[in-house]
């Protein structure tokens, strides 16, 4: 891993000086460019990714009940694809993608939390802002905030503030706020250079909240989000109508994945790989490019990546698992697309799919295969009844999936290493052993067989357990936690759910030594170093706590609990001067 990591890093350097060298050629060799053939000047690239937002509840994409003007509008100047495809049902992962033009597998980003995408990749912000381009991200969820990764090569990158110890989960903004960053930046930006503009919207993402204007005459809330973000997408393309009317903008909209809303169980994202989750929409409007046209061709969010690079005149360095979608489609075509989560975070079959126009493969410990419906839901499972489908779906999957990773093996997400006087401080503390090493992750061709299947029923259980309501009192909520742990002891986020009840209900001891047996299944987990500081603070066992929270903060160096309360407990035990500078820490995050 480390060589490839290495290897890659070496190759953009020496791309960037390959570029330089010829820049340099060209203004020692060339003769003076003439006044009267004066270069082509390049497009300009605005990409919006619309978070948690599936294809099927815009008006454009069919969508009778859908109240999204603006998209629908966008729909009929540009090219409409009804096969997109994100590659991961998961934020980070399915950005990663789009910005590197690489599948999960290579790109290595497999999950949200635990991993981010290395600085050796060569992303389409810094690949334009070598070209002269610049670059500018706005970013609606600290998920894809800079420690994700995410924001190597934007000029300006602008993210929620990270909260305090009280909003432990991912901060948040909305349309309008993000807009209002946007329009900051478009106001100050040097109008003679062009420009790669990537705009994220959050609204569409549980919990499902419109604002009153869009929340009236909706379907659903869920409908009301979508509405804002159009409202959001209208006025971003309303301030760059000049460009776009000079003939030099390149407008792509997409999501990064759908959302379940119930579908076989799921009720938000990252587990299942069903049309309702991967299903995106994707209009792209090329200057001067085909209006109004629809491609029923099966794409990926990796093809974003060439295709701005190719719109922009950039050559890409590494050979990406995407195609420019500006090329004309192959009808045989099936994209690729994955989710661990079920194997990371649940302890089930991981899943993956090789999808064409007609036919889906869903690989996992009990494959699936189903064809393609008028509403793009999946019908009945046909994997009984055809196996030779079956059997060359299989085949091409892992064709896919060895070829493409014969070209670069995956980099290894960055991941903070134990370090020796850690390692000795925890195993002083009782922690023997809980550092395995980096969690290996399956071979999707040689999956473990009695790896259960995420199921309906599976996913309720979960959901019932771990999602508070007013009728399941924590004690209830404990004892649901206890039993399905009891069943699946590899239940790794009904563990990390039963720890952080444990915490509230004051059970330090108990909800240790539930955080330490997910420990043992995943070593690398941030929040379970945190939630275990927690258990020993509880318990007033201030160094044990002092430890955790450390170790957290080296795998998570800005987790707002795990600093808040390290200062706490240095303060405990007499170490003001550390506990002032973990505050100031804290402070700067703030502004
Ligand atoms: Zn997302």
């Amino acid at each position: 891993m480390r060589a490839s990591t290495i290897l890659i890093a070496a190759f953009v350097r020496f791309a960037t000086l390959a570029a330089l060298a010829a820049s340099v050629a060209r203004a020692q060799d060339l003769p003076p460019a003439r006044a009267d053939t004066p270069p082509a000047p390049k497009p300009s690239i605005v990409l919006f990714t619309l978070d948690t937002t599936r294809a099927d509840h815009l008006g454009c994409y069919g969508c009778a009940a859908a109240k999204t003007p603006r998209l629908d509008a966008l729909a009929k100047s540009a090219v409409r694809f009804e096969r997109a495809r994100t590659t991961c049902p998961i934020t980070l992962p399915a950005h990663s993608s789009m910005m590197t033009g690489l599948e999960p597998f290579r790109h290595g980003v497999r999950d949200n939390a635990g991993f981010r995408l290395d600085e050796a990749h060569a992303t389409l912000a810094e690949l334009l802002h070598a070209a002269g381009y610049a670059t500018a991200g706005f970013v609606a969820s600290t998920v894809l905030g800079r420690a994700s990764g995410i924001a190597q090569g934007f000029d300006v990158f602008e993210e929620p503030r990270r909260g305090t110890a009280a909003e432990m989960i991912y901060p948040s903004i909305r349309a309008p706020e993000v807009n209002a960053r946007v329009r900051a930046w478009l106001a100050r930006r040097d109008p003679a250079r062009p420009f790669f503009l990537w705009v994220h919207y959050y609204d569409p993402h549980a919990p499902y909240e419109p604002p009153p204007e869009f929340a009236a005459g909706a379907a659903t809330p869920y409908d009301g989000e979508i509405s804002a973000v159009d409202a959001a997408v209208g006025e971003v393309l309303d301030a760059l109508a000049d460009v776009d009317r000079s003939g030099r903008l390149l407008t792509i909209v997409t999501a990064d994945h759908g959302e379940g809303l119930g579908f076989r169980g799921e009720a938000t994202h990252s587990i299942y790989l069903y049309e309702p989750l991967v299903r995106v929409p994707l209009l792209v409007k090329w200057p001067g490019g085909p209006a109004g046209t629809v491609r029923a061709d099966a794409v990926s969010g990796v093809d974003v990546f060439p295709t701005v690079l190719e719109a922009a005149g950039v050559a890409a360095p590494l050979a990406p698992d995407g195609v420019s979608l500006a090329k004309p489609g192959a009808a045989d075509r099936h994209v690729y697309c994955e989710s661990l989560d079920p194997w990371l975070n649940h302890g089930w079959s991981p899943l993956f799919t090789w999808a064409g126009r007609d036919l889906e493969y869903l690989h996992s410990t009990a494959p699936e295969l189903y064809a393609a419906t008028p509403d793009h839901l999946e019908g009945e499972d046909l994997a009984a009844a055809r196996p030779d489908d079956v059997a060359r779906l299989a085949a091409g999957l892992r064709q896919f999936v060895e070829e493409r990773a014969a070209l670069g093996p995956a980099l290894a997400a960055s991941r903070v290493a134990l370090t020796p006087e850690r390692r000795a401080e925890l195993a002083q503390l009782g922690y023997v052993g809980v550092d395995a090493g980096d969690v290996t992750l399956p071979d999707p061709f040689a999956l473990d067989p009695k790896l259960p299947r995420a199921t309906p029923e599976r996913l309720e259980r979960f959901t019932r357990a771990t999602t508070p309501r007013k009728d399941l009192t924590l004690e209830a909520a404990i004892a649901e936690m206890q039993a399905i742990v009891a069943d699946e002891p590899g239940e790794i986020a009904v563990l990390d759910a039963l720890g952080r009840a444990l915490i509230l209900a004051k059970r330090g001891r108990d909800g240790a030594k539930v955080l330490q047996q997910l420990l043992r299944l995943r070593p690398n987990h941030a929040d379970a170093w945190s939630n275990l500081g927690a258990c020993h603070q509880l318990e007033k066992e201030f160094d044990a706590a002092i430890a955790c929270y450390q170790r957290s903060l080296e795998l998570d160096p800005n987790g707002p609990g795990a600093l808040t309360n390290l200062a706490a407990c240095l303060k405990k035990v007499g170490r003001d001067a550390e506990a002032a500078a973990i505050r100031a820490r804290l402070e700067a995050q703030k502004r």
